[in-house]
């Protein structure tokens, strides 16, 4: 299995060496080569094998340079049950809203109660056994984050033996739950820094750092090489093509649906990887028939979806979910290279565009497969709070902003199109999270108070519903990390942390 650039089909790499440099020289990003087929005898023997299990084949078809043991470890190490709390890390909770029925995945049983663990809790495992294939160099790993993955990729990575972190978020972009989740980090190979810009100023400074020559060379000269924990790089999405395999094994299991049924999945969208990796999974032979991608008020890709054209030139909003306040979706490359089956020139000019001009379009063959398989929507705040008051107050399930957003674009999209397919929805973050805005969902009217513990205790009383664990801890832990920078100074901040000059 090799895998090549979005960009230049002539850029090739093992697994390893694409999940060690993260993205690639060209500035493309790396993809399967071929993508491995499943029959329904293959999910079917799926359905017999505990996430574990189903996690061990999947990853094993395309990481054909680890051997059966390297991924064993990998997996076992990942995905324990104290990590997760019970022994499947992606549990289905089958709800109702009304007459719809809610098929809800819940991702955020990881220690950093977000659905970034599934894939960032075991990285760090698939990184360092890459690196150690190519090359003797230590990794700085470089993290933008929107709130949820620097807090995962820190847990993940905090004192893995060959590696440094550090973590750039948009100085008012995150929840105050997620800043403190990443100001009390410990760890001796950490750091993390707030930048004077929103999420895409943090993912573009990263992505430049990757490509500054000049930067590379001097990390190189000390014994350092780049990678990135963000989902541009191929070790995070791989784990997530597992959890829509299983959540379907799942369903078969509990007689929701019978084996080669169609489903649809429903999902929270940011930068695209997570519903990419559901269509990785439909590539790979999972019977899917919609993916619903749900967007917030930064809808760019419900515009998209519908006129195929990609224009971030547009009002950036702070909304109540905010991992999902993104206008530049990166993994949206990956997803434009396989449905034109792997056009990598028509890709280069598309994303040269969106560099120049901030805006492309895909023109009216891509636009209709899109749509043959894609329907997009969006929610904004009010409409997120109205969702999860609803949900919780009338059938009695509390969700996350994020989830939300889901539930609400899927509510739409059943009651416009009477489409009766099973349906899995994304739930990708613990409510208290961003308790605030829950909060202010379910007790609507009530005075809040003003210390983010104390919502924190009074939304679990008003729910009876428990604070997860490590969230609950942070309330004593002492802030580590202050540091503002700005935008431009990223480059700086990484020398300075590592010592070099
Ligand atoms: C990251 C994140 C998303 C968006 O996921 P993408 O893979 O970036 O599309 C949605 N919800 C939560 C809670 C997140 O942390």
């Amino acid at each position: 299995m090799k895998y090549n650039s979005t960009t230049d089909k002539n850029i090739v790499v093992t697994a390893s060496q694409a999940i060690a440099r993260g993205i690639s020289s060209d500035g493309g990003l790396f993809v399967p080569v071929e993508i491995p087929q499943y029959s329904i005898a293959d999910i079917e023997a799926l359905t017999k094998l505990d996430y574990r299990g189903r996690a061990k084949k999947i990853l094993a078809d395309y990481l054909d340079d680890f051997t059966a043991e390297e991924i064993d470890e990998c997996v076992e190490k990942a995905y324990t049950t104290e990590k997760f709390g019970s022994d499947d890390p992606a549990p289905l909770s089958y709800q109702k809203f009304g007459d719809i029925d809610m098929n809800i995945l819940e991702l955020w049983h990881g220690p950093t109660s977000a659905f970034k663990d599934m894939a960032l809790q075991i990285l760090p495992h698939l990184l360092t056994k890459s690196l150690k294939k190519t090359t003797d160099k230590d990794a700085v790993i470089l993290v933008a984050t929107s709130g949820d993955t620097g807090k995962a990729a820190l847990e993940g990575f905090k004192d893995v033996d060959g590696t440094k972190i550090m973590v750039f978020y948009p100085v008012d972009g995150v929840s105050p739950m997620q800043k403190r989740q990443m100001t009390t980090q410990e760890g001796d190979n950490v750091a993390v820094c707030a930048i004077k810009g929103n999420f895409d100023d943090a993912q573009t400074g990263v992505k430049r750092i990757f490509t500054d020559d000049a930067l590379i060379k001097t990390l190189d000269e000390n014994g350092y090489l780049f990678s990135s924990a963000n989902s541009i790089n191929w070790g995070r999405l791989l784990p997530q093509i597992v959890y829509y395999f299983s959540a379907y094994a799942n369903m078969v299991n509990d007689g929701k649906i019978k084996l080669g049924d169609k489903v649809n999945v429903a999902v929270p969208t940011g930068n695209f990887g997570n519903i990419l990796a559901s269509y990785y999974a439909f590539r790979m032979g999972l019977p899917i028939n919609k993916f619903i991608c749900a967007s917030n008020s930064n809808n760019v890709l419900t515009d998209f979806i519908s006129t195929g054209t990609y224009d971030k030139n547009r009002s950036f909003y702070a909304t109540i979910s905010p991992s999902m306040d993104i206008l530049v979706s990166s993994n949206l490359e990956r997803f434009l290279y396989h449905v034109t089956d792997g056009d990598d020139k028509r890709v280069k000019e598309w994303m040269t565009s969106l560099k120049t001009n901030g805006a492309y379009s895909v023109g009216s063959d891509v636009k209709e497969k899109i749509t043959s398989i894609f329907t997009g929507g969006f929610c904004d705040d009010i409409k997120t709070k109205e969702i999860i008051g609803e949900f919780f107050n009338k059938y009695g399930y509390l969700c996350d902003t994020h989830t939300a957003v889901a539930v609400s674009v899927y509510k739409d999209y059943v009651e416009t199109t009477g489409d009766k397919t099973p349906t899995i929805i994304d739930s990708t973050a613990s409510p208290y999270k961003f308790s605030k805005a829950v909060l202010e969902s379910v007790a609507d009217g009530d005075t809040l108070p003003a210390d983010e513990f104390e919502m924190v205790d009074l939304l679990s009383s008003k729910t009876s519903t428990d604070v997860p664990a490590p969230l609950a801890a942070l309330k004593d832990k002492e802030t580590r990390f202050t540091n503002v920078c700005d935008k431009e100074d990223m480059a700086r901040f990484v020398l300075n942390t590592l010592g070099v000059k």
